[in-house]
């Protein structure tokens, strides 16, 4: 397990749901999003009617569950929680929805992946309100409509451009999520000492937001690290200096890069000259799977600025040979 993996671990479950907040006052950050959510509730609730399907979009971690919780809660709604890889055939979603109760919310999570015959269901169904269950096989096969509770759908998907247009077009409402600035994580993670416990400084909120790569998931999980240490070595309260102890001893650098991603940059600065080089040529450099550099440690790079990929391979940029403390060589033609 990576500790600065944006996804869910077993250990991350419970101390996510213990750290959700419940309203839409308490969520931090993406202040347009909610902004445009609130008006969609208020106006909503204000005219007795279910509000339009909500998308959210965005990476793990950023807060698409809680927000889904957030919604059912302002409406005052019960919550169905389900997620596209559970639902693998039309069956599977019928079931659900032909036990939704009047207004409730249903979250369904990567709505990406859901069976093809399931989306078609979920298309009626959101239009509608109806479902159609076939009875019976081959030719004699009927299909029967069936009416279903007026329902407020709640897509989360990592990747809105994967969605087929005739879903992306049924949500009324699309909210895109971007990362966090380290000020907001920085709240983030005072008030989640809070709800803990845990006694921390203000400048180590600061340390542990700015390592968190704008994930609130991140920042809760290093914020628990630290807590671990500062107990084992101090008495529990969290400077910075032990912040930054404890980070360094977990290998999160100050831009919240770990082993692996440094270890791809140092290889690409000191074995490749900074590039350009294929992946699977960096990847054996390693000894990891492409697909690991690829899938694990490049997107974070890039999207620091650190690393770049082109037609003829990974480059280093300037920031990485800064980040790493190496001078280029002139051939790095920076
Ligand atoms: P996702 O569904 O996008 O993977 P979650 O909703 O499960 O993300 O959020 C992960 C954790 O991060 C939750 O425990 C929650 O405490 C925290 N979190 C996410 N967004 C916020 C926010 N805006 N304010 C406070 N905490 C947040």
């Amino acid at each position: 397990e990576r500790l600065v993996s944006a996804e869910q671990s077993v250990e991350d479950q419970a101390i996510d749901a213990a750290l959700r907040p419940k309203q839409l006052d308490d969520f931090i950050g993406q202040e347009r999003v909610r902004e445009q959510l609130s008006l969609v509730l208020h106006s909503a609730l204000r005219r007795g009617r279910t509000p339009d399907h909500v998308l959210l979009s965005g990476g793990p971690g950023l807060g698409k569950t809680t927000l889904a919780m957030i919604i059912a809660a302002e409406l005052g709604k019960p919550l169905r929680i389900t997620s596209g890889p559970a639902i693998e055939r039309a069956g599977d979603l019928a079931a659900v929805l032909s036990t939704l109760s009047e207004g409730e919310v249903l979250f369904l999570d990567e709505i990406h992946r859901m069976a093809r015959p399931a989306e078609e269901m979920l298309y009626l169904a959101m239009e509608d309100f109806r479902v159609d269950v076939v009875v019976g096989k081959g030719p004699g096969a009927t299909a029967i409509p069936l009416d279903i509770a007026r329902f407020t759908l709640v897509g989360a998907t990592t990747r809105a451009g994967m969605l087929p247009g005739p879903l992306r077009d049924r949500f009324g409402f699309t909210a895109h999520m971007d990362f966090y600035e380290p000020a907001e994580l920085e709240v983030i993670v005072r008030r989640s000492a809070g709800l803990l416990g845990v006694r921390i400084d203000d400048e180590a909120a600061a340390e542990v937001a700015f390592r968190s790569r704008g994930t609130p998931r991140i920042a809760n999980r290093l914020l628990r690290r630290v807590r671990d240490y500062a107990e084992v070595r101090a008495d529990g309260r969290v400077t910075r200096e032990l912040a930054r102890a404890a980070l360094k001893l977990y290998e999160v650098d100050e831009e919240g890069l770990d082993r692996l991603d440094r270890a791809v940059l140092r290889a690409l600065l000191t074995k490749f000259g900074g590039g350009p080089v294929g992946l699977s040529t960096l990847a054996v450099s390693v000894g990891e799977e492409p697909e690991t550099v690829e899938v694990v440690a490049e997107p974070f790079l890039v999207r620091q600025g650190l690393l770049a990929r082109t037609a003829r391979g990974r480059v280093a940029t300037a920031a990485a040979w800064e980040h790493l403390g190496l001078t280029p060589p002139p051939s790095a033609g920076l």
